[in-house]
Order: structure tokens, then sequence, then C-alpha cells
């Protein structure tokens, strides 16, 4: 037998009208907001990633699904959707458009991590991104609209905001952390002491126990912002406050990517365990320039669709409804089985969900089928309702039946 490979999931189609309640809540959300699609390809040249991710951070070093592929080219299977659609926004002379340009995506993602509930080698987010904007004013809108999306599907989070300022303000705050570390150095992990000489603000990051000790006394970034910064901060938690969106301030919160400036914030969870983070985002300001664009500011999240899952399935089984088929013929011989067939292709063409027999089954054995399905309706056609041209339809729930004509019975479900 050949099963899914290591820490991918394969979404059976008895599951599948979660995802899609969540994908068309977020769809709706995000048009309500004004934020259209934006489709990227799955892989990219690595390049991209290496450049707009960071070679510092541990999706880079340690994540990526990186292979050559037959004209020998270095090619990356996308481990975030902010760098694909970076690039776009440059390929495509976004810039000279209608700014900001406000973009949203679902994708699949791909992660060489160790699987763990919440934690999968490819997982879906769902994001934003809007590039051209650089007041806090967007920043504040970003996290309105995650804020509301998980309001919407019923999830209890907590939102941490923090700043971690422009290159101008980190610069003072690296030196600041480099000389708090330098004394701990043994005690940090192999992971950390690299971090400590290529981008010491990674350490604050780290998930080892005895490096999260160590972080906890180290100096604050907010202490070392830039009055511009500091400005930016301020009035985020303005707007914040005038929205009445409730935030945390979390000054450890540096984000897993390198090529965040000023706000960054995510939404955690303590209902689904260690993975709690449902929402992780921020402002990077210097990404398009770092991937060869013009100086263009960008903000935007990513919600991992797993963990949101997961979340929504803690309030209950049944918070998600399922839409269920409307009718299911009964046919009870061949020929009123032949007609169930042709009357069940023209309740579908008038856009009725319908369903009949395919199994050559006895009609006791289709009412149990019927329920399985869910049905409201069974339509039962036997000897005598196909010389009178007519069907006999009961209503699941209430036990009544009716006497529909095949004339009528288009319309009469069409109203249902
Ligand atoms: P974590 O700290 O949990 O590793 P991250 O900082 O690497 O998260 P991001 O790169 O910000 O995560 O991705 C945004 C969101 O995507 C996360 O908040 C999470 O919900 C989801 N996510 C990230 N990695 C995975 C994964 N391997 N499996 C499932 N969901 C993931
Ligand atoms: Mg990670």
């Amino acid at each position: 037998m050949i099963n899914v490979p290591k820490g991918t999931k394969d979404v059976l189609p008895a599951d599948a009208y979660k995802w899609q309640h969540v994908e068309n809540v977020a769809r709706e959300q995000a048009k309500l907001y004004n934020y259209k699609e934006i489709r990227t390809p799955v892989f990219e040249h690595t390049e991209l990633f290496l450049r707009g991710v960071g070679d510092t951070t541990d999706v880079v070093t340690k994540e990526m699904y990186t292979f050559k592929d037959k004209g020998d080219r270095s090619i990356t299977l996308k481990p975030e959707g902010t760098a694909g659609v970076a690039r776009s926004f440059i390929e495509n002379g976004m810039a000279s458009g209608a700014l900001p340009a406000k973009m949203y995506y679902i994708i699949p993602a791909f992660r060489y991590e160790r699987p763990q509930a919440g934690r999968l080698r490819e997982f879906h987010q769902f994001g934003v991104e809007v590039f051209g904007a650089s007041g806090a004013e967007t920043d504040a809108e970003v996290i309105s609209l995650a804020d509301s999306l998980l309001k919407k599907l019923g999830v209890q989070v907590r939102l941490y905001i923090n700043s971690i300022g422009c290159p101008t303000c980190r610069k003072a705050y690296n030196e600041a952390l480099k000389a708090y570390f330098a004394p701990h150095l043994d005690g940090l992990c192999y992971d950390c002491k690299t971090r400590y000489e290529k981008n010491p603000l990674r350490l604050l990051d780290c998930k080892e126990e005895d490096c999260k000790k160590i972080n906890a006394d180290a100096p604050s970034i907010l202490d070392h912002l830039c009055p511009d910064c500091k400005a930016h901060f301020e009035k985020l938690k303005s707007y914040l406050e005038e929205a009445g969106i409730e935030y945390t301030i979390n000054d450890r919160i540096v984000r897993g990517l390198d090529y965040y400036t000023r706000t960054v914030f995510e939404f955690v969870s303590t209902a689904i365990g260690a993975q709690g983070t449902v929402c992780g985002g921020g402002r990077y300001d210097g990404l398009i320039e770092q991937l060869g664009g013009g100086a263009v500011p960008g903000v935007g999240f990513a919600v991992g669709i797993e963990r949101l899952l997961m979340l929504i399935e803690k309030n209950g089984a049944d918070v998600i409804k399922e839409e269920k088929p409307v009718v299911y013929f009964v046919g009870m011989d061949d020929d009123c089985r032949k007609k169930a067939f042709s009357l069940c292709l023209s309740l579908r063409a008038g856009g009725v969900w319908a369903e009949t027999d395919h199994m050559s089954r006895s009609v006791k054995a289709q009412f149990k089928y019927a329920d399985k399905l869910g049905a409201k309706y069974v339509a039962v056609l036997g000897g005598n309702e196909l010389a009178e041209e007519k069907l006999s339809v009961k209503n699941m729930a209430t036990g009544e039946t009716e006497s529909v004509s095949f004339q009528e019975v288009c319309t009469y479900f069409q109203e249902e």
C-alpha cells in the first residue's frame, strides 16, 4: 500500500465542507475589505526565497523543499505566500497601477518540519498583502481583517502586537541584544549561537526552553524605537482602540521571517496546545526593494487553515453546518429507476440538489441510503406513480407525504 507522504493529509469528501466554509468566509471577508485574489505558482526560483524570506530564518536554512528540475534550475515549493506575491507585484509593474494594491491568496505551503498536531509539511494559508501604503491605518485594517475573520468563524484568540522598528533603530537594538546575550552564549542552543552572529533579533524567536528563559530578561525593542517608529506604533494602537480591537503588547514577538519592519502581530489561541499561533503578520517596508523593486512599503498576514480548523472544531463538531441534498428519488423497478434518473437530471438542470439510485438497490436499501445522505425529501416512484405521472414525496423530518405530478416536481423543489 502506498501512503501519503509524512506530514501531509488528505481532505476527505466528508470533511471538505469545513474547508469550503472557511475559504468562503475568508473570500467574503476579503471582498468586504476590498482585497482581490492573486494566484501565483506553487513553485518559484529558490533565489526568491533566499532573498525574500531571509537566509537566517529557519524556513530558509532548514525547511524548504528545494530541488533541481530537469533543466538544472533550482526550484523551491513555496514555504509561504508573501515572496511570490511580492515577485508578481514587481514583475507585473503593479507599482505604477492603482495603489495601494490590496491582494489575498489561499495557498498550499510546504515546509520540511517535524510533523505534530498543527504542524505539517504541506499546510494551507489564507493571507493578505497590501503594497504601497506605509501608514499605521493600513496595519490596523489588516489586523481588523484577520480579527473579523476569526470572529466570524467563532474562534477565541488573543491579539499580540509589537514593533520591531526600522533598520535605523534595529542597529542600536541589535548591539544592545548582543551585549545582553554575550555572557549567556554558552547557555544558548546551537542555532542561537549562529543567530547571535548573523541576526541577533532572531534570538527572541527561539522555541528552546533554555533560550526562552534567557530571552525573558533581554532588552526590549520598544525602548529602542526611533521617533518615527514610535509614532507609527502609537498610531496603530490608537486606531485599534478606536476600532474596539483588543490587543496585548508583547515585545518578544519578532516573527519568523527576516523581512519585517515596524508592526508585527500574532493571533494566538491557548486551546490547541503548543502550535497556538493561528495568524502571524506585520509590516515589511524593505521587501520589495530587497527583491529588486522600488521603495514600496507592504503589510500583511497569513492564517494557518489547519490550525484554524482545529480551533473551530474545539467549539463542537457541528459548528459548521453541512448542506444536504434536497431530494432523493427512489425507483421501485427498472422502469421506475429510468424515470427517476431522468427526473433527477431535470431537477439538477433546474438547480435543485438531487440524487437517485446507482446500485440497483431494494426500496428499503434506497431509503436507508437517502437517510444516510440526509436528503430532506424522498420522492418515490412505483408502477402506479409511473402510470399516473406523479410522485409520492415524503418529507423526512415530518414524515408527511404529498403527491406531486411530474410536471410540477421541478417548481415544487425549486421553491424549497
Ligand atoms: P510557528 O512559529 O508556529 O512555526 P511561523 O512563524 O513559522 O509559525 P508563519 O510563517 O508566520 O509561521 O506562517 C503563518 C501561519 O501559518 C502560522 O501562524 C501558522 O498558523 C501557519 N503555519 C506555519 N507553519 C505551519 C506548519 N508547518 N503547519 C501548519 N501550519 C503552519
Ligand atoms: Mg515555523
